[in-house]
């Protein structure tokens, strides 16, 4: 019904997970886009290095070869001396400077500007060419001067032809020839450009003149010729400073040459290095690329092998997310089937009804157990069915008590429906539903109806417990009270009285010892039934505990109350026929009456109590009346009590020992310890007045062990090993310490245990249990010997005597008293005597105060006698100062001179 969600947390964190993988995948990606980037960026720089490197070496390299064929055509050019070959230098120059312009450079390696390298080169070419100019110059007046000299030397032969002097004529062929060798050699000179020409040249030349010189004056008389040779004169220096210059020129022409071609060096070698050096850069460049190259393809290779194999991973942390959200559905799917059935099973057999109520107040889901509870057909109460619909058909059955306002009914049950809500209903047959409702988000109801009969019904009977005794079923002690108030508020108001009976059953705890508790028990339910016919209606019986009841009657008079009180008693004392056996008890009663003998509850309670307790110390069986009186003597027993709490620890208990005579061996055996009371203002108080009391208080256990150990380290110490009797009381018996007590006492003071008598009363043998006889018999098999102490007043059968290990009776002091002149007493203690002689035991007479009891017991039969004729009870110094005399074997006399040293004496 409520749906069942696939483990979100689980999902969520496998796709937590997946998120997380593609988030570092893509994370990943990112930084690997960079890196390539960053080491991409750099490539393109070293590529664009590369080009411009390239570029760089291929300028350098066009500056090299056109540095060359400049060169080329600038000695082409020196040696030709044409225009043409001038024009073809020229314009080399002008390539190589255009080249050098776009080799122009930053570079830093550069050892000398190749721009300025260049103009230096242009600065060569332009000298050269103006040396070669000047060359030529001075070449072309050497030849016109020459070419002067020849006519005239031509003219000078023609001239002489005509003389017929052959010395003459000789003479001037020979100056002709003269200048024609001259010639010759400047010509050779002007080819070769060798000093060596140049000076044989120069040599030649001067001896034209000379030859010039000669024949001027072989041709005096011809003045033609000596014309002529007059006119050599000019042209012949011409050719002669020609002739010079052209060496002039030579060397202007060598000098520029030697420039050039230095320029020509550097530049051809700055270009040279400049291309090595691009060339180094692109090779370092395109080292350095490839170094890139490698290292973005080692990146690549190793971010692809990571992104493989985050990949890998997340494919297989999807796959097992997939598969184990796969498992997950599939085992929440099982579940939920299986919660399904759950929901199923338990909706069908669950204790409580359930019931689902939608918006629309239509029934969602109900169950078997809400038809049962509710009553309703299924017919009627089925999914789907209309909630209003059901509730009328409730309604007018009853379900709702028998009331007219239908509406208000209805309308009350739908405002419930918002809320959540708990009630009960008991519905027509008796059922009580514990109605719980729910609201739900959507706006329906879930509600649930559990039925609580048995638990109210529970509820009710631990009330009922609560204030009810479970044996009886009478009311108890709490609900006493409220009706005793209830009764004085009514007192009060209509003046009339109020009487309160405590009821004490006497002798019940012996039916509970000898019948068992399922007897007692019984006893007291018919008892009770007997008490309730007595009383009235408007009475309250109460059980206040054990056998205690009391009793408030309302509009009472007191002897009403009295006359009811004596019905009561008659009632109870009739026989029990029980399952166990039959039974008869007594009532002792007290009773109070308001408003003479108290005024609040608790007073009457109180002096009810207090009647009670004068009935029963009185006698029992017995009805008392509140009167002051019973307040005094109980006050004083209070005090006693208290007293009693201290008298212990203040020492103001003593033990005086009481003889007791062998009649046979006519000497003391044995003495019974008997415990005073020293109180420092009320004097020596007996122990019949304070035994009882420390009974009822407890604090005989404690005053018992005080007189076993005093009695026994006494004991010890006497000369004569006659035996101590010390007396023990129900309660010590009761404990089953007892015995370990006694152990150890006998052990502490060294007394033989043979020489401990312990005396219990005959009325003590009334809690005739298994458990008392075990302890006997522990006691015996100390090694203790045991008496039945003031035997003939209790209720002690024969078969008891016999059953319990006594060593001797003790006749009570009132049968020996008697026993003279008293017929019955004497037939009662003769029966006493026989019982003894057949149980083969020891019988002590007590109380024997004269010569004939004395003589008559012995005369009987009886075998020792304890009393005043003995000895009275006297305190330890004495005691043992006559056992003195006894170990002295003094003859001993039942009469001796000891003087009476107690003042307290049973009976006195
Ligand atoms: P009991 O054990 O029967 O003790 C004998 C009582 O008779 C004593 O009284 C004793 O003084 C008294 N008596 C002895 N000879 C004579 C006689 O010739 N004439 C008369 N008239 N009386 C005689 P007592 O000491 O007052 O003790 C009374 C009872 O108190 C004892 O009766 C005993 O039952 C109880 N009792 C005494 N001491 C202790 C004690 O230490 N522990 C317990 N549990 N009970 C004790
Ligand atoms: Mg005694
Ligand atoms: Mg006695």
């Amino acid at each position: 019904m409520t749906g069942d969600r696939l483990e979100p947390p689980a999902a969520m964190s496998v796709r937590k997970r997946i998120a997380g993988g593609f988030a570092v995948l893509l994370v990943l990606l990112v930084a690997l886009a960079g890196v390539t980037l960053r080491l991409m960026v750099p490539l393109d720089a070293v590529a664009e290095r590369v080009r411009a490197d390239s570029a760089k070496a291929e300028a350098a390299t066009e500056v090299s070869l056109l540095v060359g064929s400049v060169r080329e055509r600038v000695v082409r050019y020196t040696l030709s001396a044409t225009m043409a070959d001038q024009k073809a230098a020229q314009d080399g120059l002008a390539e190589l400077a255009e080249a050098i312009t776009r080799t122009a450079t930053n570079d830093p390696h550069d050892d000398g500007d190749l721009a300025a390298l260049t103009t230096h080169y242009r600065n060569g070419a332009d000298s050269t060419f103006a040396a070669v100019g000047q060359r030529r110059a001075v070449v072309a007046r050497m030849h016109a001067a020459g070419t002067k000299i020849r006519t005239l030397t031509s003219a000078i032969v023609l001239a002489l032809e005509s003389e017929a002097d052959a010395d003459l004529i000789r003479g001037g062929v020979e100056l002709a020839q003269r200048f024609q060798a001259s010639d010759v050699a400047s010509s050779r000179f002007l080819a070769s450009r060798s000093p060596v020409d140049s000076n044989i040249a120069a040599s030649e030349l001067k001896a034209v003149p000379a030859g010039a010189a000669e024949l001027s004056r072989l041709a005096a008389e011809n003045r033609r010729v000596r014309r002529f040779i007059a006119a050599l004169e000019q042209p012949l220096a011409v050719y002669a400073n020609a002739l010079q210059g052209v060496v002039a020129a030579d060397e202007q022409l060598r000098l520029a040459s030697a420039d050039l071609a230095a320029a020509t060096e550097a530049v051809f070698a700055n270009a040279a290095a400049q291309r090595d050096r691009a060339a180094a850069s692109q090779r370092a460049a395109v080292a350095a690329m490839l170094d890139r190259v490698r290292s973005v393809r080692g990146i690549l290779l190793v971010a692809s092998l990571a992104a493989v194999c985050i990949g890998l991973a997340l494919a297989v942390l999807i796959g097992r997310a997939l598969t184990a959200q796969f498992q997950r559905l599939a085992a929440a799917e099982a579940a939920l089937r299986k919660k399904s059935v759950l929901f199923e099973t338990t909706l069908a057999n669950m204790e409580q009804g359930l019931v689902m109520v939608t918006a629309d107040r239509t029934v969602g889901v109900v169950n078997e157990r809400a038809l049962q509870l509710l009553g309703l057909p299924p017919g009627l109460m089925h999914e789907g069915a209309n909630v209003d619909e059901i509730l009328k058909y409730q309604y007018e059955r009853g379900d709702f008590g028998e009331t007219d306002a239908k509406n208000r009914v209805l309308r009350h049950q739908r405002r419930l429906f918002g809320c959540a809500h708990l009630y009960e209903r008991r519905r027509p047959n008796g059922t009580v539903i514990e109605i719980r409702g729910v609201p739900l988000p959507d706006g329906g109801l879930v509600r649930t109806y559990t039925d609580i009969t048995e638990r109210r019904l529970a509820e009710e009977r631990i009330r009922h417990a609560a204030r009810h005794d479970v044996l009886t079923s009478l009311p108890n002690r709490a609900v006493f009270a409220e009706r005793l108030g209830e009764a004085i508020a009514h007192a009060d108001t209509t003046g009339t009285g109020v009487a309160v009976l405590f009821l004490d059953v006497d002798r019940f705890k012996r039916v509970n010892d000898t019948l068992g508790h399922a007897a007692g028990d019984e006893l007291l339910r018919q008892a009770t039934d007997r008490m309730r016919a007595v009383v009235r209606d408007c009475d309250t019986l109460a059980r206040m505990g054990g056998d205690e009841f009391a009793l408030v009657m309302p509009d009472i008079r007191r002897e009403t109350a009295i006359a009811i009180g004596k019905r009561l008693r008659a009632k109870v004392r009739e026989p029990y026929v029980l399952r166990q056996g039959t039974a008869s008890v007594r009532l002792s009663i007290g009773i109070a009456c308001y408003p003479d003998d108290g005024v609040t509850a608790d007073e009457l309670l109180n002096h009810a109590d207090l009647a009670l307790h004068r009935a029963k110390t009185v006698g029992r069986d017995m009805c008392c009346v509140f009167d002051e009186g019973i307040d005094t003597h109980l006050h004083d027993e209070l005090v006693l009590e208290n007293a009693l709490q201290f008298a212990l620890q203040e020492e103001q208990f003593a033990l005086v020992y009481q003889p007791i005579w062998d009649m046979q061996a006519q000497r003391i055996v044995g003495a019974e310890a008997l415990v005073r009371w020293h109180h420092p203002v009320m004097g020596i108080i007996a122990p019949s007045d304070f035994i009882p009391l420390a009974e009822r208080t407890g604090l005989i256990i404690e005053l018992g062990r005080w007189v076993m150990e005093t009695a026994c380290r006494e004991a010890a110490s006497w000369a004569s090993p006659i035996s101590v009797s010390v007396n023990v009381a129900a309660a010590q018996l009761r404990r089953c310490e007892l015995i370990d007590e006694i152990r150890d006492i006998l052990a502490v003071t060294s007394l033989a245990p043979s020489r401990l008598k312990v005396e219990i009363t005959e009325t003590q043998l009334l809690e005739e249990t298994a458990e008392m006889l075990a302890r006997l018999t522990a006691l015996r098999e100390l090694g203790v010997r045991l008496s039945l102490d003031d035997f003939g007043t209790g209720y002690s059968s024969l078969s008891a005597l016999r059953s319990f290990p006594f060593s001797d009776v003790k006749i009570d002091r009132g049968f020996t008293q008697g026993i003279v002149q008293d017929e019955r007493a004497r037939g009662l203690v003769e029966s006493i005597l026989l019982v003894c002689r057949v149980l083969n035991l020891e019988c002590v007479a007590e109380g024997v105060e004269t010569q004939s009891q004395l003589a008559l017991l012995q005369r009987l039969g009886c075998t020792h006698a304890q009393g005043y004729l003995i000895g009275r009870p006297e305190p330890p110094a004495t005691i043992r100062r006559k056992l003195w005399h006894l170990v002295a074997g003094e003859r001993q006399e039942p009469l001796d001179d000891v003087p009476d040293a107690i003042a307290v004496t049973a009976g006195s």
